[in-house]
């Protein structure tokens, strides 16, 4: 949590300081609420929620009259984590049945940072206590295989993997069975990623989540989204919430944008909650995603 404030107040506290200053302005005119919609648009809040956010501002800095900086500071806060939402469910559900493993499929574009994403959490559950399989079904991407498996030797996780352009399904399939004759407490699948078609995409995903729940219940779909893609990583990330029941997002790269609000376009768009954040391609590099922490961190 910690971490999660000092790495993202370092790229991000401008859209709240501009925000602050803005709002600390004696005379707030049309043209300064104008400014103030330019900022959040820019940190990608979305046209959306930015009119409903500047719409309850405005009424709120009308009511209170003077301001001082801790009050603009506490309203600027509430409103934004009424934004973001503060009871969700943004638990990752890894819940084993009673002789299968808990079972987590993630999905989402090539490059967004899956397999990375699946490397870190199989980190997390490890350094849990808890003994993890890790399914190499993203057998399109030649590299992604290894690179997963090199992730589950890091961690302390075996990767079991097809043969190079096979089937994603069989292989998710084999990853599950042999995690429930392993005994292990959760296999996190790895998927392909390919937008070539809706149709495409939709037999490959739906089918890998069938196949999978044949032997077992799926516990959560992560879908993976590259926070610095903006509005365009939005429309892919509906694309694929279409095609599979997403039950959390992964928001990545977050270390490396000022466009935080994608938070709260992206939750908007999907009706899924945030539930885990990247913060840097190491292994360490993954947290739960906290609203507080944040807000505290977009205001700077
Ligand atoms: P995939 O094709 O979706 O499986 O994507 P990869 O996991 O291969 O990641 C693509 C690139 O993004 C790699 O270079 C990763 O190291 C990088 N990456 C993944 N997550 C993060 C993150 O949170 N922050 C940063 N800065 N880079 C990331």
């Amino acid at each position: 949590l910690v971490r999660l404030r000092a790495r993202l107040s370092r790229s991000q506290n401008a859209l709240g300081k501009g925000l602050l200053t803005l709002l600390s302005r004696e005379h707030l005119d049309d043209d300064t609420w104008e400014e103030v919609e330019d900022i959040l648009l820019t940190a990608d809040v979305g046209v959306a929620p930015t009119q409903e956010l500047v719409g309850r501002l405005r009424e709120r800095v009308r009511v209170l009259g003077t301001r001082t900086p801790e009050e603009l500071r506490a309203l600027l806060r509430e409103e934004l984590l009424a934004l973001v939402g503060t009871d969700l469910d943004r638990t990752v559900h890894t819940e084993s049945g009673l002789d299968t493993p808990g079972i987590v499929l993630v999905v989402g574009v090539n490059g967004t940072g899956k397999t990375t994403t699946t490397g870190k959490l199989a980190r997390v559950l490890v350094a849990d206590g808890q003994s993890v399989i890790l399914g190499a079904a993203d057998t399109f991407r030649a590299a992604a295989a290894d690179q997963l498996q090199t992730w589950g030797e890091r961690v302390g996780a075996r990767t079991v993997r097809g043969p190079e352009a096979g089937d994603p399904a069989s292989v998710a399939f084999d990853a599950v069975k042999q995690g429930t004759e392993a005994g292990a407490d959760v296999v996190l699948i790895d998927t392909a990623g390919r937008l070539h078609t809706k149709t495409g995409l939709m037999d490959e995903l739906g089918k890998v989540k069938r196949v999978v729940e044949k032997h077992a219940p799926v516990d959560e779909v992560l879908l993976v989204l590259d926070a610095t893609t903006g509005q365009n990583g939005l429309v892919q990330a509906r694309v694929f919430a279409e095609v599979v029941d997403v039950s959390g997002i992964v928001l990545t790269k977050l270390d490396g944008t000022a466009k935080g609000g994608i938070v709260i376009s992206v939750q908007r768009e999907l009706g899924v909650p945030v539930k885990l954040v990247g913060l840097g391609e190491g292994p360490d590099d993954l947290a739960p995603f906290e609203p507080g922490a944040f807000v505290d961190a977009l205001i700077g």
